[in-house]
């Protein structure tokens, strides 16, 4: 034994803290403490913080650990236990050992000093070939209910704080929650009860855990990841959750360098960028077929009102309209210029409208980061010049702007006539945006789309906040692979979503869609249950795929948002009242009671061997008239928020002209036909008349559940 023992490099720098106050956790060591220990380690060349390092800063926070009492040597460790008081927990303390029990460095329960000796040396042995720092001895932390909690980087979010129930909770069940750091108060509350586990926590068989000092603790880590940005990586694993309090019984850090903030473009008002009076189309072309023809095209055809130069260096007019050689050229000044020229001239392009004092630039062109190798040097010679230069780029890689308030389509595909509407748009892709457009024509108007190809600098975030802004706009949908701006995405979409909401489809959620996406677009989608929570915490409403965004995106856009959670159900069929009322239930709202009166004139108008009032069966004898007087009496209950409203396919056509004339008074309709898709032409008719129409009960209640929080979470927030 003392041959292995002598083997053991016990580290001459092996922080030994006695005093009583360290080990109850009331001593508060001071910042520089815990610097101290950092620098240490990068002097030391490691990244990795021994777990008695950990608890010094914890303790230095205020938070109770087991402490962090470290021996070098059996009798120290006797004595410390006895200063401690037994039971004992004896761990290995070495920068090489991560997971302590995995490899025997964990004995727990040690009653005498005898069990410590032998613990001790049985510790030893088992590490006798590594650089051992010394053992520490803590005290046994009551059984309580186990938690984890820990910090990640995620590479487009930054540092996030993770929360789980420990043991099975987290290894079976993976229930944890994620949000984005810093968090606040309400950050905190949602993550303790929106784990699966939550039962536990409030109160299982009698006990419940002090809930008020574990979002304390969380508070408390989310200050440390801020004030020690060296911090990459944190785990507290295990946290005993007292009835009372709670105890750090394990904790390990990764530190690293200091991410540099990413460089944070000066504001600019994009007003210019979305509102131009002059554009320049550099590539401009009269040859069909070519995109400078389709975007010269779309400019000309849907009347934008601001001058328009064609650069074209060998024709003199372009479509009509008088051709500059070159952007200099030009004779007054240019708000925002379109390139549309091959890849390879598009740097020089970039550099004369950067020399003509364009503000904004819109780069169609592909071929760059999408494409790896020279196309992605390119994008960054062209990112240094217009940073050298002021100006500021959509694209490359992207469809442009199309502003219908502003007769503005700058798109690369023929657009035909568009309606103006209150949706916004920003989509990473436009030929998905144009196809959007295009397919929903007849059923939704849109104001402002914006694609935004490979973002290398004017990013969603810079749009989102400008369409939070604009007066046109009243709901804001994303098709989005990627998030770049992280936390200020999450700080613009909070932000935004308390004045309206903001839809989001984020694609990319599993391995192979990512890859996809790499290949597409030069991204990188992030980790899926982060997207969630960081949309969560923005309080965005985040779409499961293409019909759920635009099932989401008409409504929104179409009608007002529920009065209430009470819903008056008017079917045609018992069965889709059901299917309706299932999953209105499911998603917080639920069927409406009728005040007495109003009860007794609708059983005036529904056939007598009906017998439930809401749903309002009609049984297959539904007739617009009726569903216009069901409608009224519901629009005078104080309990009707909402209506759902599901019509036969067959007759559709016959309750347009009723239902575009109602006036519900700010209570929203949402209807269902079943197979619409295959009555389009009523269909259509009816959502021209501001209803919009759901092909599924569920879709419908599942929509206006939706809208229903959206108004309570705005409501709470204002
Ligand atoms: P590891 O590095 O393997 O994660 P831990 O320090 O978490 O090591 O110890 C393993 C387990 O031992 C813990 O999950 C906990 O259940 C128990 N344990 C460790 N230290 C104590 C202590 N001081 N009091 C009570 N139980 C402890
Ligand atoms: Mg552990």
């Amino acid at each position: 034994m003392a041959t292995a023992l002598q083997e053991v490099i016990v580290s001459p720098v092996t922080p030994v803290v006695m005093e009583e106050e360290h080990v109850q956790g009331r001593d508060r060591v001071p910042r520089e403490g815990f610097r101290e220990i950092l620098a240490q380690a990068q002097r030391e060349n490691r990244s990795y913080l021994m777990e008695h390092e950990c608890k010094e800063l914890l303790e230095g926070m205020g938070i109770a650990t087991t402490g962090y009492l470290v021996a070098g040597s059996e009798d120290e460790a006797v004595e410390m236990a006895r200063r401690v008081g037994y039971p004992i927990a004896l761990k290995i303390v070495s920068p090489d050992v991560v997971h302590k029990s995995d490899s025997g460095g964990v004995r727990l329960d040690l009653k005498r000093a005898e069990e410590v000796r032998s613990a001790y040396r049985e510790i030893l042995g088992a590490y006798r070939c590594q650089h051992v720092v010394g053992v520490s001895v803590q005290k046994m932390a009551a059984p309580g209910v186990e938690a984890i909690i820990g910090v990640t980087r995620d590479p487009s979010f930054g540092p996030v704080l993770m929360f789980g129930l420990g043991g099975v909770f987290v290894e079976v069940l993976r229930d944890v929650t994620f949000r984005i750091l810093p968090v606040t108060e309400r950050d905190v509350e949602e993550m303790v009860s929106e784990i699966k586990g939550y039962a536990l926590l409030a109160g299982y068989r009698g006990r419940s855990v002090d809930l008020p000092a574990l979002k304390r603790l969380l508070l408390q880590i989310s200050e440390i990841v801020s004030t020690f940005p060296e911090i990459r990586e944190l785990d507290l694993n295990p946290v005993f959750l007292y009835p009372e309090g709670n105890r750090v019984v394990d904790a390990r850090i990764f530190i690293g360098e200091v991410e540099e903030k990413a460089a944070v473009t000066k504001a600019v008002d994009l007003k210019g960028f979305f509102y131009p009076r002059s554009i320049a189309v550099l590539g401009a072309s009269g040859t069909q077929g070519k995109l400078g023809y389709n975007v010269m095209s779309n400019l000309l055809s849907h009347g934008f009102a601001g001058s328009i130069y064609p650069i074209n260096p060998k024709s003199p007019e372009v479509q009509g309209i008088k051709a500059y050689r070159s952007i200099a050229e030009v004779p007054g000044p240019v708000d925002l210029a379109i390139v549309i020229v091959p890849a390879e001239s598009a740097p020089a392009a970039v550099a004369e409208c950067c020399d003509k004092g364009v503000p904004f630039l819109v780069v169609e062109t592909a071929g760059f980061a999408e494409t790896g190798g020279e196309g992605a040097k390119a994008q960054t010679r062209i990112l240094e010049m217009i940073r050298a230069k002021g100006c500021r780029i959509l694209g490359p890689n992207c469809s442009g702007v199309i502003n219908t308030h502003h007769r503005m389509v700058q798109s690369i595909g023929l657009m035909d006539d568009l309606g103006r509407g209150n949706i916004g748009l920003i989509a990473q892709a436009g030929v998905y945006a144009a196809g959007i457009l295009t397919g929903l024509r007849n059923v939704m108007d849109f104001g402002i789309v914006a694609t935004i190809g490979n973002k290398m600098d004017i990013s969603e975030t810079e749009i989102l906040e400008f369409l939070g802004n604009d007066g046109n706009i009243d709901v804001i949908a994303m098709y989005m692979e990627d998030v770049r701006s992280g936390r200020r995405f999450v700080d613009v979409a909070r932000q935004v979503s308390g004045k309206k909401p903001v839809l989001v489809l984020k694609s990319g959620r599993t391995e192979a869609g990512k890859k996809a996406v790499s290949s597409h677009t030069a991204s990188l989608a992030g980790n899926d249950a982060i997207n969630s929570a960081a949309f969560r915490q923005a309080g965005i409403i985040r779409a499961r795929d293409n019909e759920h965004l635009f099932g989401l995106m008409k409504a929104f856009a179409k009608q007002p948002l529920p009065k209430g959670d009470g819903v008056l159900v008017v079917t045609y069929t018992g069965s889709l009242g059901v299917a309706a009322t299932d999953t209105l239930y499911l998603n917080g709202l639920r069927l409406a009671d009728l005040e007495p009166a109003l009860k007794s004139r609708l059983e005036r108008i529904i056939p007598d061997y009906v017998k439930t009032l809401n749903p309002v069966d009609y049984s297959f004898s539904m007739e617009p008239d009726q569903l216009v007087r069901t409608i009224e009496i519901g629009v005078e209950s104080a309990d009707v928020g909402s209506f759902i409203v599901v019509i036969q396919g067959e007759i559709l056509g016959s309750f347009v002209e009723v239902l575009r004339r109602i006036d519900p008074c700010g209570k929203p309709i949402l209807c269902c036909v079943a197979c619409k898709e295959f009555m389009m032409a009523d269909v259509i008719q009816m959502e021209k008349a501001g209803i919009p129409v759901y092909s599924t009960a569920e879709m419908a209640a599942e929509v206006l559940a939706a809208m229903y929080r959206y108004g309570v979470d705005r409501e709470r927030r204002s």
